[in-house]
Order: C-alpha cells, then sequence, then structure tokens
C-alpha cells in the first residue's frame, strides 16, 4: 500500500496538475509524492519568538515583529511609486516599504492595528527597515493557528516555479497537506533495538519534523535520524555484499613462512622495515591464513614503502606454491615497478617478467607458456594482465595499484581466472579520508602506512609570488650547482588549452634564456608530443643529460628519479590538493633535501590561498586529503563520482563522520549476532533488502 502511494506520479497531488507537474520534474527533479517529500527545506525560519523593535538590526536573518501601524503613504511615481509605513511597538519605530502591489497592499493595511511583520531586516537612513514582509493582522485566533510560532520551512525554488505560484510558500502548501494525509504510510525501517540503542526518532516523526519541526531540537533529532538511516543502509550493503563474499569465496591458504621469504628478509631487504610496515605484514598474515579471500586496500603516501610490502606477501605466496601478479594503470607505472622490484630481488632469485601492450609478440608468447607451467612467479603488468590468453597455473596473490583506475569487474576478472580466487591487495597513493575510505571501500579492509622510513627529510615547501622569481632562479642554479635536478610543471588544463600552451611556451622561453646552453641542457615534456619523443626527453632527464625537465602535468604519475630534488609548481593555485600532493611526491627521493616552490600570481582565491597554504603547512598526505574533503565536498574528491555512495541527501561525509562510525559499528554487531538477518528483531531490514531486489532504492520512503 504504502509504497504505491509515495510512487504515485506528482501530477496527482491535489494543487499540481500537468503543467505544474513538468516544471516539478524539470525543474526539480520531482517525479512522484516520494520525491516531494524528500524535497526537504533547506533551511527554517525562525518564527517561534517576536523581535523587539530595538533588537533589530540589518545582521539579523529573517525575524518576525509585532507592532501597531501608525502611518501609510504611496510616494514617488511610476518607477520611483513605493508604498511607505511606519510601524511602532514600546521600544522603538521601524519603516516598512512595497515597491510592487502598491495599491493592493496600501488598501490592506489600516493604521491604528496590529500586525504580525515577518521579512529580513535592513536598515535605511541608519533606521531599521524592513522591505516587502510578510504581514498579517494580529488577532489572538492568528497566534493560533499553525504557521506561526514555529520553525518555517524555506524550500528552493526556481523563477520559472515561482511563475507557476510554487515559490517556497507555495511547495509548502503541497508538502503539508500530502504529510498530513500519508504521515501513517511512512513506515519504519530501522529495527526497534537500533532506535532504541541511539535514542532514534521515529521514521514518520522524523519526515514531519524535517518539515515542519515543532521545535529546534525536534528538527535536529529529525535530521540525525535520516541521516544514521541514510549511512546505515550504505553500511549494510557493504557490509552484507563482504559477508556474501566471504561466505562465496574460499582463499588459499599460506599456511608456511618459507624460503623465499626468509632469504629475502634476512639477506636482500636493504633496510629496516617501518613499525608501519611491519604492522601491515602481519594484517596481511593474518587474513591469508584465514580461509577467506582477502580484499585489502593499503593507503599510504608515496615513498611510505608500500611496494616492498607487497612483495615481501608476495614472497610468502610463492613459498606456498602460488604464483602472483601486480597490476598497474599505466605502462610507466608497471615497467616502474619491475624495476624496483627486479632491483630488490637481485638476479638469480626469482622469475620476474613484464607484460604490457608493448610486449613484442614472441616474447609474450614464451611468457604465456612460463605462466602456464608456473615457472614465472612474479608478473609485472598493465590491463594486458587481464586478457583471456593470460592463464596461471595457481595464482594466489593480486597485487592492484591505484584502485580507482580499475572497475570492480576488471577486479573480478583476474580471479575468475581460478577455481578459488587469489587474495587481492589494492594499492593507493592517493590518501583518502577515513570517512570516504569507509563508504568508498567499505566492503575492503583497509590498512594503513603512517609513516615515512626513519632518515627522510621531509621537502620543504615554500611558496612564492611572482616577484620573487629572481629568487627562484637563484635558487635553481645554486642547487644545480650541487649537482641537483629540477621539475618545472606547468598546468595544462582542457578549458583554457591555448593560454596554457602559450604559458607553457613563455616558461620555457625564459628558462631557456636564464639557463642557457651549453652550460645548462632542459629536457621537455607535454601531453601534445608523440610518445617517442616524450619518452627520449625522459630518457634524457633520467641519465643527468639535462638539469631540468619543464613539463606538464604528464609527469604526475610514475616518474622515480631520486636525483630530482627539486619541485617547481607554476600557476600553483590552480591545481588541486591532491594533485599538488602528488607533484611533490615526485621529489624527496633520494638522499638529499628535497625542496617544492609553489609559484603563484597575487590573485588568489580564498580557497587557492588555504590549497597553498597547506602544502607549506604539511607533508602528510592523509591530513592534505581531510583539507581537501572540506574544500571540495565528497562529490569532488578523486574516485567518487563513479561511485554513487556519496550521492548523499541528508548526511554529509565531511561532517558526520562520527555519526557514520556509529552507524558502521551498528551493523557490524547486527551481523556479528544475526549474519542471515533472520531473527524477527531485524525482520525490517530483510524487507529493506527485498524492496532493494524489487528495484526500488532502499534508503527512500518506500
Ligand atoms: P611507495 O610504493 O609507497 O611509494 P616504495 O615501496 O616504492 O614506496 O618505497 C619508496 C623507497 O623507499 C624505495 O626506494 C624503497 O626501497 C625505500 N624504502 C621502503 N621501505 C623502506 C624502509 N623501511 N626504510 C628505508 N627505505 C625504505
Ligand atoms: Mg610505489
Amino acid at each position: 500500500m504504502n509504497r504505491l502511494v509515495f510512487q504515485t506520479p506528482i501530477e496527482y497531488l491535489k494543487g499540481v496538475g500537468v503543467s505544474r507537474a513538468d516544471l516539478l520534474k524539470k525543474e526539480l527533479g520531482i517525479f512522484t509524492f516520494e520525491d516531494l517529500l524528500r524535497h526537504f527545506p533547506y533551511k527554517h525560519i525562525d518564527r517561534t519568538r517576536f523581535y523587539k523593535i530595538r533588537e533589530v538590526n540589518p545582521d539579523l536573518p529573517y525575524v518576525q515583529v509585532l507592532a501597531r501601524l501608525t502611518n501609510k503613504e504611496i510616494l514617488g511615481e511610476k518607477h520611483t511609486k513605493r508604498l511607505v509605513a511606519q510601524v511602532q511597538d514600546d521600544t522603538g519605530v521601524m519603516e516598512l516599504v512595497w515597491f510592487q502591489g502598491v495599491r493592493w497592499i496600501e488598501k490592506y493595511l489600516q493604521p491604528g492595528k496590529v500586525y504580525i511583520l515577518f521579512g529580513k531586516p535592513g536598515s535605511f537612513n541608519g533606521k531599521p527597515q524592513m522591505a516587502h514582509p510578510e504581514t498579517e493582522l494580529y488577532s489572538p485566533a492568528t497566534m493560533k493557528q499553525k504557521g506561526n510560532m514555529t520553525l518555517q520551512p524555506a524550500y528552493s525554488s526556481t523563477e520559472k516555479l515561482k511563475q507557476f505560484g510554487l515559490d517556497s510558500k507555495g511547495i509548502q502548501k503541497l508538502t503539508e497537506p500530502l504529510l498530513d494525509q500519508h504521515a501513517k504510510d511512512i513506515h519504519e525501517n530501522l529495527p526497534m533495538h537500533v532506535l532504541n540503542q541511539f535514542r532514534l526518532m521515529g521514521r514518520a516523526d522524523a519526515y514531519r519534523n524535517m518539515h515542519f519541526p515543532e521545535d529546534a531540537n525536534m528538527l535536529n533529532e529529525a535530521i540525525r535520524r535520516l541521516k544514521f538511516e541514510e549511512l546505515f543502509f550504505i553500511q549494510l550493503k557493504l557490509l552484507k555484499n563482504k559477508l556474501l563474499r566471504i561466505q562465496k569465496f574460499k582463499g588459499h591458504v599460506f599456511e608456511t613462512v618459507g624460503d623465499y621469504f626468509n632469504e629475502f628478509f634476512h639477506h636482500k631487504l636493504p633496510f629496516e622495515l617501518t613499525n608501519a610496515q611491519k604492522k601491515v605484514l602481519r594484517e596481511i598474515r593474518q587474513d591469508t591464513q584465514r580461509g577467506v579471500q582477502m580484499n585489502r586496500l593499503l593507503q599510504g603516501d608515496v615513498g611510505s614503502g608500500k611496494t616492498v610490502v607487497a612483495l615481501m606477501s608476495m614472497l610468502i605466496a610463492i613459498d606456498n606454491g602460488f604464483q602472483t601478479c601486480i597490476m598497474a594503470p599505466t605502462e610507466i607505472l608497471a615497467n616502474q615497478h619491475y624495476q624496483t622490484i627486479k632491483s630488490l630481488v637481485g638476479d638469480g632469485f626469482i622469475e620476474v617478467a613484464l607484460l604490457t601492450g608493448s610486449t613484442k609478440k614472441k616474447e609474450r608468447n614464451v611468457l604465456h607458456e612460463r605462466l602456464e607451467n608456473g615457472e614465472l612467479k612474479i608478473l609485472i603488468g598493465t590491463h594486458a594482465l587481464i586478457e583471456d590468453k593470460v592463464q596461471f597455473q595457481n595464482l594466489g596473490f593480486v597485487v592492484i595499484d591505484e584502485q580507482h583506475r580499475f572497475g570492480v569487474e576488471q577486479r573480478a576478472k583476474l580471479w575468475r581466472k581460478n577455481n578459488i580466487p587469489p587474495h587481492v591487495l589494492v594499492m593507493t597513493a592517493t590518501p583518502i579520508p577515513r570517512t570516504l575510505a569507509m563508504t568508498l571501500y567499505g566492503d575492503l579492509d583497509v590498512s594503513v602506512i603512517d609513516e615515512l622510513p626513519a632518515g627522510r627529510k621531509p621537502i620543504q615547501t615554500v611558496h612564492y609570488y611572482e616577484n620573487q622569481r629572481l629568487r627562484m632562479f637563484g635558487f635553481m642554479k645554486q642547487e644545480i650547482d650541487k649537482g641537483r635536478q629540477i621539475y618545472v610543471v606547468y598546468p595544462l588544463i582542457q578549458e583554457s588549452e591555448k593560454l596554457d600552451l602559450k604559458n607553457l611556451e613563455d616558461g620555457i622561453e625564459t628558462m631557456r634564456h636564464e639557463f642557457p646552453m651549453p652550460e645548462y641542457q632542459i629536457s621537455i615534456v607535454h601531453g601534445k608530443m608523440p610518445p617517442k619523443d616524450k619518452d627520449f626527453e625522459m630518457q634524457r632527464f633520467v641519465k643527468h643529460e639535462t638539469q631540468i625537465m619543464v613539463a606538464t602535468t604528464v609527469i604526475e604519475v610514475g616518474v622515480n628519479i631520486p636525483n630530482a630534488s627539486v619541485m617547481i609548481i607554476e600557476n600553483a593555485e590552480r591545481f588541486g590538493l591532491s594533485q599538488l600532493h602528488q607533484l611533490r611526491g615526485r621529489v624527496g627521493r633520494g638522499a638529499e633535501q628535497s625542496f617544492c616552490i609553489l609559484m603563484s600570481s597575487h590573485k588568489l582565491s580564498y580557497d587557492g590561498k588555504i590549497r597553498l597554504d597547506t602544502m607549506v603547512k604539511t607533508n602528510n598526505g592523509f591530513e592534505i586529503s581531510e583539507i581537501d574533503l572540506q574544500l571540495r565536498g565528497p562529490g569532488n574528491i578523486e574516485g567518487t563520482q563513479q561511485s554513487g555512495v556519496v550521492d548523499l541527501k541528508v548526511a554529509d561525509l565531511t561532517t558526520d563522520q562520527a555519526l557514520l562510525l556509529q552507524a558502521r559499528k551498528c551493523v557490524e554487531d547486527i551481523f556479528v549476532k544475526d549474519p542471515a538477518l533472520a531473527h524477527p528483531e531485524n525482520q525490517v531490514l530483510q524487507l529493506a533488502f527485498q524492496a532493494k531486489n524489487a528495484g526500488l532504492s532502499w534508503d527512500k520512503i518506500s
């Protein structure tokens, strides 16, 4: 019954009709009764008290005043025509003014009578004034009526809707009777024990109070209830998926730590592991002994030592007779992993191979054979790894670098290659805030490396304005004299491509002038170059034939040149925080002190200034990601758009971290006690799942 009510098309609501319905659909995306009820007010206006005229000042939001009309007159002509009136109470006098509907209101206003005035206070000639106040004749009866003395909803609307009488008030006139009539059809969807535990308001009450709160406290409780509900159901879905996966997919058990691991650990590993690295290794070790497929996300800043952890986990897999692979999003990255791992394991220790789009056919065939007969233990590559032709004899452990470039489907494809799926470790160097991780990767276990290897010198970052450019050149020369290399990065963003290209060209010219040949050599790399030329220029820099590399953001991913110790970012104010952080991560890879110089013009937006200040203040990727979230909101953080899970209506991952933790914990507890959600007390949750399977979005009303 109730589902039908709320799915009713909006044109059937009394007072809507076909043309208004069309507008509601087009302008606000309101198609059904349900959509209307979920068009929550964006704020409420306080009509719970009257302000005295003496208190009224332009800093206040909308206020309500009770005062007697003393005078009214129409002034001006035609365009300047206006109605001006005076009101007074026992504390002072205030002027009211209307520029529209003058004639009509003039008739309505009666000097000597008391009015309830409601509007945004202003001032005129230093005296309090209100323009176009809502004006209502006072009588003891009006005071009792609904609408006064409450928090009144303000709904967002549009110019077009307003023309059809659907301003905030007009929308309210639709919502109010709908709620009056159908509140009983809004069924509870959280178990009673959850409501009790978190002292949550009932669902129907929450909807009513979202629109027409009894008081401010009830409004807050309604908001809390609906936020909780929203977060709860996301977590329910994620954790249910995880549970299903655990039930469905067995996992290989890595019983022993054998020769490969021990040999590497005792004789090849050139440094002490950090505590964070050890902790993550322990977590992975535990995961891989339980007989359940591991799905773990490993977060850690660039240079925090994720690759080593991945390699050591892989060695354990190999010790237990399995093959392993690393999948990277680009050829450059795959190549780099290959080089890193080759150099870590040394010669003659273990079979490692690289497979990318550019691997020659002949090589490829050999590779396939060695994979199938189990000889090859570590395969590193790109998407090429998930081609059907690539068959492992016994794939046991998969490392995926940079999660959000691979879809879930692609991941699944990898583990369809075995009866028992391999353990999966997803690595990302783009730290994301905890709340986001919990929602985006809520069905994965999360490990964090939050500690850099000892002895690393933190990159020193400064922010220079244009007038400090000479100083920057001086610094560059000084570092080049010491034998260091330098990146200079320019933004290249689609919308203003031409201008950017010009900037880049001007920049290059200045550099050439400032750093003349033959003393200085400059590499230039930008996105518009053929890959071959790019590679050539890159190689010159790698071989230290050039000291400066001028580039657009193409170097963001992948390059590892320890001798490059200075990163200069031009127009730094135009980059996002995570991009700045990624770019800065290109330096600080060697033993030398590294530097990052952020160049900007004097014209900085407020957010731009915060971004640059943040970069100067901290090197910590997690801290930076939190600030990024505050600045941009969850919808704009990389990797969130496609997921849909952050498409939240009431809750906000930026501010509702505590509530999210509660909701997650609550769901976890429920699944511990009742994994199938079969207990009578959890029946409502079963219903929610069924509703979802019927094709309905379950965080909605019906
Ligand atoms: P990530 O993959 O997280 O960016 P890497 O694993 O590539 O980091 O490590 C970055 C560099 O630091 C590599 O040269 C690596 O050999 C080195 N490294 C890793 N762990 C340690 C450690 N515990 N102590 C010293 N150096 C380390
Ligand atoms: Mg790495």
